[in-house]
């Protein structure tokens, strides 16, 4: 039986474990914090995720998805907050489909405790990854709470040990290893809204609620007790940003102004603001994720995005399903795995998706913070709704390309995207395009639109 060792026990590195031991594997988990189990991480702050169906793929194909189905709220839109203080919602997609606002610690845990099921799975924590023998694909462990040193040698070894990886750090000193690591302007600050008489919601619950407030904006995602964890994304530095907020009465008057309606449900605003993290937001992509047949990236060791599509785990999943696929192509009937074929073919298959979904999480930015509420992009959004019911499959908006739409790689949904983006560069163009729109006068362009964008796709 190979042995397997996964540095990270992250929401990857747990998911990777269970793939891995279904297919018999001696899997060997190291991770670098206390069992969160049994110990509060981070001091119980509650961050939330979205997952959305290429995560819920994978958490099916290892038979989780049900565990996790009882800790996610459906999300079936974004709840737009106006400056103005009007409401407006747009849904995701069509009738039916939505996102799920999931809680980070209790997700990780689920998968811990489902991969712990399995006899041939072993975390060992405290146990942090200082360096790798690549050659030996030996890891080097420190016990975070002793300081004594150890070494656990395998036959292959996952990184999946997030955004700054050891393991990739290691890989990093390789002959031709491309790395490059940007941090955005941008940084990020978790705050609250908590449950209302009874763990109602004060909100709309089945929404994800925006404030897009042009170069920065407040977001907030429904927790299972009635909570919100809400995230304010903004500069570090310049007019606003965080370095102009340093006193109770500078953030009182920045929510006053900007956020009024989502301040009256924050008891605790200031407390938050002061006592939690300004968070920075780095990108990262490295080029090779493998090294022979003995190591390999997986999840955001291999490629950090920015969170503006709420894809980071997402495509950390997929990584592990496509894996999956690539392992059973590369399995002999005796049971011998070819992994250096297998390998290859994962990152060959993997890097230009994920370069795919960092790009569009980028894009997205632009979109959430500023579009949103942008007159233009709600009659984009509404002729798309039209064209995608009268052409079905044949015309998928590129946001349900990336969310609902599992069996197609992110680099091809950006594809189509970039040819979506000039159909309606010349749709909005049409003049008096809004007034068209609304006498049912477009009909015939459109459909004359539509032949054009058929053919390129
Ligand atoms: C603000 C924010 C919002 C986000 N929202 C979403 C969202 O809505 N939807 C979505 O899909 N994604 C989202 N993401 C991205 C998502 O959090 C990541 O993509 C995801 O956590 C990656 O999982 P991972 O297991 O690869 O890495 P991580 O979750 O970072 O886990 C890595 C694990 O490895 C451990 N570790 C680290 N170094 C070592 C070491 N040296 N030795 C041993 N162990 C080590 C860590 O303790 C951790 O347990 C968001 C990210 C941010 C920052």
């Amino acid at each position: 039986m190979h042995k397997i060792t996964i540095a990270g026990a992250g929401l990857v590195g747990s998911l990777l474990a269970m793939y891995l031991a279904k297919k018999g594997f001696d899997v060997h988990v190291y991770e670098r914090r206390p069992d969160m189990r049994k110990h509060v991480i981070d001091g119980g702050r509650s961050i939330n995720l979205a997952l959305s169906d290429r995560g819920w793929k994978a958490l099916e194909e290892v038979g989780v998805a049900n565990h996790i189905r009882q800790i996610a709220i459906p999300m079936y839109g974004r709840m737009v907050h106006n400056t103005d203080g009007s409401l407006s919602f747009q849904p995701y997609g069509k009738e039916g489909q939505c996102i799920y606002s999931v809680s980070r610690a209790e997700l990780n845990k689920t998968l811990m405790n489902c991969a712990d099921d399995f006899d041939n799975v072993h975390f060992y924590f405290n146990q942090r990854c200082t360096k790798i023998d690549l050659n030996a694909a030996t890891l080097y462990l420190q016990d975070q709470s002793t300081g004594a040193g150890s070494t656990a040698q395998a036959d292959v070894v996952f990184g999946a040990d997030g955004a700054f990886s050891a393991v990739r750090g290691s890989m990093q000193f390789t002959d031709r290893f491309d790395y490059a690591q940007d941090y955005i302007d941008h940084g990020y600050k978790e705050l609250a809204i908590p449950p209302g008489p009874n763990g109602s919601w004060l909100m709309e619950k089945n929404a994800l609620h925006i404030w897009p407030r042009k170069s920065f904006m407040l977001i907030a995602l429904p927790n299972t007790d009635g909570s919100f964890t809400c995230t304010l994304f903004l500069e570090f530095e310049g007019n606003p940003s965080f370095e102009m907020l340093k006193t109770e009465a500078g953030v009182h008057a920045f929510f006053d102004r900007y956020f009024p309606d989502a301040k009256a449900l924050m008891p605790t605003l200031m407390e938050d603001f002061f006592h939690n993290p300004t968070s920075s937001l780095v990108l990262i992509r490295c080029n090779p994720w493998v090294y022979n047949h003995k190591i390999a990236l997986i999840g955001d060791a291999a490629h950090a995005i920015v969170p503006f599509y709420g894809q980071g785990m997402n495509c950390g999943f997929e990584d592990c399903s496509v894996l999956n696929d690539i392992l059973n192509e590369h399995t002999q009937p005796d049971g011998t795995v070819h992994w250096q074929r297998a390998l290859q073919q994962y990152q060959q298959s993997r890097i230009p998706d994920a370069n795919a979904i960092a790009e569009l999480a980028l894009r997205n930015f632009v979109e959430m913070r500023d579009l949103v509420a942008d007159p233009d992009f709600i009659l984009r959004k509404e002729i798309e709704r039209r064209l995608n019911l009268q052409f079905e499959n044949q015309y998928i908006p590129l946001y349900s390309m990336v969310t609902f739409s599992p069996n197609l790689r992110y680099s091809e949904a950006l594809r189509i995207g970039k040819l979506q983006d000039q159909l309606f560069a010349k749709i909005m163009d049409i003049p008096n395009v809004e007034e068209k729109w609304d006498k049912g006068q477009l009909t015939q362009i459109l459909d004359q639109y539509m032949d054009d964008y058929l053919k390129q796709v």
